[in-house]
């Protein structure tokens, strides 16, 4: 959970996680069982052969032939990024009550200590 008052969604289909029956936090994304599900019964279905394929990827945005369907997902697409930056912004927090350093951290995203410190510090 995010926050008591925030919804959090689902890294994979941007179900809320009040329309699932459970949702699963890693380090800064969410899965939901039905997604755990989707993803357990595509494993499953895996050739046991060594046959090299083309992994196929289709994104969920080049899935989608419809534009009210494409409206309608932004609400929650533009949901998720915030859900995103928010656990960013809380392991940020975790790392400096560690005792990390803005040089430290800003290394780890690839930006400068200035650039980690602005980001992330709440101070001008
Ligand atoms: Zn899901």
């Amino acid at each position: 959970m995010v926050a008591s008052d925030q919804v959090s969604l689902c890294s994979f289909c941007l179900k809320a996680h009040t329309d699932v029956g459970t949702l699963v936090a890693g380090p800064g994304v969410y899965i939901c069982d039905e997604c755990i599900s989707l993803s357990s019964q595509l494993i499953a279905s895996k050739p046991k052969a060594n046959t090299p394929k083309p992994i196929q990827r289709i994104a969920p945005w080049d899935a989608e032939t419809g534009l009210d369907s494409v409206i309608a997902s932004l609400p929650r697409v533009s949901q998720a990024g915030k859900q995103a930056e928010y656990i960013l912004n809380q392991y940020v927090r975790k790392a400096r009550e560690l005792g990390g350093t803005w040089a430290s951290i800003g290394e780890a995203l690839g930006m400068t200590r200035q650039s980690a410190w602005e980001r992330f510090s709440g101070e001008e």
